[in-house]
């Protein structure tokens, strides 16, 4: 497959066009508009198979996974459609003698620059909140994996979507990315990646003071208390780590473990650790390929300083010798909570295991990272688990469960380091839009 490498000429041209459909796409009744989302769905679902199966082949992640991602893809359509006509404003009780609304508008061009580990649900869950609110959308897909997000755009043309409503842009980001994120015409920037790309981002949008939604990386932790349930537990955690070769923004890449049930933890898990099956996409194993010989290189790289900083490998799954970018699964344990392995996103099949004593210590260690996106919690005691809910700094936490199937419905996004603005669920709909108060007096 050819992809094109555009790069300033390409972006001019889309946010002009963009620019130019966005007001007869906002004077559409939102219902209108939420009806061609609906359509979307549909189409997604139609095509579920398909689109699933150029995912797993563009990404190597497990084909499994890919089903999932295209479900949710048509739930992210699905849902905001639903929201087309549900998106009120507010009536404020001013002084007598006067009415005054604060209505919704659309922010105008939005632009949205995307990284390459879910291309297919992250394409439908950036441009869905936006387009049914009435903004004309310009998005900028990985330089690693777009296909699904060609097909993606195909398929708009097919629900009906009016031209010049949705532009995309394929290329390198130092070319195509940098010339969207600094283009004057953009009304506001929505930006999944890394940290140090969305720093460069914040600083483009800060010349034209232009708002913005940063969903960036995370370390998160996960607090295993000895009162929990460890038959659900486990299993949870496991594929929170190994879900699409970590390579998942809220990957539980930390078990923090109450130390009088480590020992069976790690057990259990080294286990899993030693017998995973590694694999092509679609074969569907449980681990595949990493994206990219990069990315092979700098989790490996990762993997051999954090050994020579003092973790101890517990356990690895060697990987088969085929073609691909196919990293060791590995259990770490004995890593300082200083270190890069337990303060850096690795963006791998890596879960570094640290035990606790006390409650105190476990919030130390959970918030002792500069990202803050999710975490997870697991004991019986739920005053203690509200408790931890006050002391975690995290966007999202989750009780005696974690990710939550997708959780299109729910905000989602981080603090600290991991970012700031909110994705999915209603939340999503206050990004993409202005708030204008109107005051009207009585004559
Ligand atoms: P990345 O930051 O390298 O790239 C993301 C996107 O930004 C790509 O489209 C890239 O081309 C573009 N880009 C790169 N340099 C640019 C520049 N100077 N100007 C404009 N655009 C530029 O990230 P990645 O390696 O593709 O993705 C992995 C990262 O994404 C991880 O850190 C992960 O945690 C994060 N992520 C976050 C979320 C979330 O919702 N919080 C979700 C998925 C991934």
């Amino acid at each position: 497959m050819e992809i094109s490498r555009m790069g300033a000429a390409e972006v001019d041209a889309a946010v002009r066009a963009a620019r130019a459909a966005q007001r007869p796409w906002a004077a559409l009744a939102p219902v209108e508009r939420g009806r061609i989302l609906y359509r979307m769905a549909e189409l997604v679902r139609r095509d579920a198979e398909a689109l699933a199966v150029l995912e797993a082949t563009d990404t190597g992640k497990p084909l499994r996974q890919a089903r999932a991602d295209a479900a949710l893809a048509a739930r992210y359509f699905e849902f905001y459609a639903g929201a087309a006509d549900k998106h009120h404003g507010q009536v404020i009780p001013f002084q007598p003698g006067h009415q005054v609304v604060a209505k919704r508008e659309p922010r105008g061009v939005t632009g949205h620059i995307l990284p390459w580990n879910y291309p297919l649900q992250m394409t439908a869950r950036t441009l869905a909140p936006a387009l049914v609110t009435g903004n004309t959308v310009v998005l900028k897909a990985a330089e690693d994996a777009c296909a699904t997000a060609i097909r993606l755009f195909e398929l708009f043309a097919e629900a009906g979507l009016p031209a010049g409503v949705a532009h995309l842009i394929t290329g390198y980001g130092a070319e195509a990315g940098a010339a969207l994120a600094g283009h004057a015409g953009i009304d506001y920037l929505s930006f999944t990646g890394s940290t140090a790309t969305g720093r460069t981002i914040m600083e483009a949008c800060a010349r034209f003071t232009r708002p913005l939604t940063l969903e960036l990386g995370g370390k998160s932790p996960q607090l295993l208390f000895a009162d929990a349930d460890l038959d659900a537990a486990l299993p949870v955690i496991l594929n929170a780590i190994l879900q699409n070769g970590g390579q998942t923004c809220s990957a539980g890449s930390r078990l923090l473990v109450e130390a009088p049930i480590a020992r069976r933890v790690t057990d259990w898990l080294a286990h899993r650790f030693n017998n995973l099956s590694v694999g092509p996409a679609l074969e569907d194993p449980e681990v595949g390929p990493l994206i990219s010989a990069k990315q092979r290189d700098r989790v490996s790289g990762m993997l051999r300083e954090a050994v020579g900083a003092g973790a101890r490998v517990v356990a690895q799954t060697q990987v088969p010798d085929l073609p691909g970018f196919f990293v060791a699964p590995t259990l770490l344990a004995d890593a300082a909570p200083s270190s890069s392995i337990q303060q850096e996103e690795v963006f791998g099949p890596v879960l570094v295991v640290t035990p606790f004593r006390t409650v105190n210590q476990a919030v130390a260690l959970a918030n002792g990272t500069p990202y803050g996106l999710t975490a997870g919690i697991w004991t019986r005691d739920l005053s203690r688990a509200h408790d931890l809910c006050d002391r975690v700094r995290a966007g999202q936490v989750f009780i005696n469960t974690y990710g939550a199937g997708g959780g299109v419905e729910l905000p989602f996004g981080g603090t600290k380091a991991s970012g700031f603005g909110r994705e999915k669920g209603m939340a999503a709909l206050d990004e993409v839009t202005e708030l204008k108060t109107v005051v009207l007096k009585y004559l």
